[in-house]
């Protein structure tokens, strides 16, 4: 376990976010450097609680062996530490950054204390792993002869070719996108996730043996809706490439379905067709390509009063974009009532807490206009 009376010593330490003024000048990401010696006192809080509910069903949903890195953290075994997080999570960059952490919400400090700082130390253990040059690529030691195609390029799709890779087996990836990572690339705006550390791991997964093709789609053009991801792609561009079934399995031996659901969720309410409505990918998308072309997004929030629909994840990233772009205004509405400030008696520990949370974006508004940008229950 961490230090045996840890949890008693040292309070929940959250590594902080960059301040505001100086993130919302930038797409860089928002994270702050971790120092290690913080993250060990941190890590020294796991309490090894014997039946690790982090990793019950309700808490990690790869299975890290938290106890286990956080304690290896605290003994100062960061090389270790790696080791275990590998042995069950391919990217501990992405989730890292990314996850919205349920362990930390099945903790069982967090009965009576405030949880483990279990996603700070998971990043803080890969982003070590990658200075001091730890994270290789895993090449089989012999191959099966065997042929395998993968449909999507995103974290599912990237982690099923690592493993079949790692088997043994030829494993080619297709993409429908121009670049690797599905929403890791574009789905997930720049500061919440660089994509040099997509570009970084999928170099990585290159080098051990891995194909990637891009641009290419398994399926037919007449399936593909107008509003799709491949005709965004289309614009001023090549064509995309279609590859049937039946194609794919006269090629290879098996064929992997990874595709993300790029199919939006419309609103049919009246008005829905004026100019200025966008759905989210598209928005987040452009952005992101135009950050990577270095031209100007062609949708762009600067000047304009924006108003943001949906209160999760995917509402906020919109917010921090907006607001990075230099919108005039930003307000969000969230279909649901606001949570309360503690769990309610029918949420009891170890569920997800349904409890209202600030994200990033959030206190980026906050901080530009001076005032939090929700609206609950419209
Ligand atoms: S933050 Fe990491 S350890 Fe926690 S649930 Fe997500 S992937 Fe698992």
């Amino acid at each position: 376990m961490g230090k045996v009376t840890g949890f008693k010593e040292f309070p929940r330490s959250a590594v902080p976010y960059r301040a505001e003024a100086e993130r919302l000048g930038d797409f860089d990401e928002i994270f702050s450097g971790a120092d290690p010696e913080h993250l060990q006192t941190q890590g020294a809080r796991c309490m090894d609680c014997g039946v690790p509910f982090c990793q019950s069903e309700e808490g990690c949903p790869v299975d890290n062996l938290i106890p286990e890195w956080n304690d290896l953290v605290y003994q100062d075994e960061w090389r270790a530490a790696l080791d275990r997080l590998h042995a069950t999570n391919n990217f501990p960059e992405f989730t890292g950054r990314v996850c919205p952490a349920p362990c930390e919400g099945a903790c069982v400090l967090g009965i009576t204390e405030p949880a483990v700082t279990i996603k700070n130390i998971e990043q803080a253990i890969i982003d070590r792993g990658f200075e001091e040059g730890w994270v290789e690529p895993v090449a089989p030691r012999q191959r099966s002869g065997f042929k395998v195609a993968v449909a999507g390029s995103g974290p599912a799709g990237l982690a099923a070719a690592d493993q079949l890779n790692r088997a043994g087996h030829a494993v080619t990836v297709y993409e429908r996108a121009d670049r690797i990572g599905g929403l890791l690339m574009y789905g997930i705006p720049m500061m919440k996730l660089d994509k040099r550390l997509v570009e970084r791991r999928v170099d990585l997964l290159r080098q051990a043996g891995v194909d990637f093709v891009t641009r290419t789609n398994i399926g037919t053009k007449a399936a593909v809706s107008t509003d799709h991801m491949i005709n965004l792609m289309e614009e001023g561009r090549d064509e995309t490439a279609y590859l049937s079934v039946e194609e794919v399995l006269d090629r290879y031996d098996a064929l992997v379905l990874a595709v993300g659901a790029t199919e939006a969720r419309d609103l049919p309410i009246p008005g829905r067709t004026a100019s200025g409505i966008h759905f989210a990918m598209e928005y987040l998308t452009r952005s992101t390509q135009s950050l990577y072309e270095k031209s100007p997004s062609s949708i762009n929030a600067a000047g304009k009063r924006v108003i943001v629909i949906g209160g999760g994840d995917t509402g906020a990233d919109c917010i921090g974009t907006a607001l990075r772009q230099g919108c005039q205004s930003i307000v969000n509405f969230e279909l649901l009532d606001r949570p309360p400030n503690k769990r309610a008696s029918n949420n009891p520990w170890p569920q997800w807490p349904l409890i209202v949370r600030s994200d990033y974006a959030h206190t980026e508004a906050q901080h530009r206009f001076g005032k939090d940008p929700r609206n609950y229950s419209l």
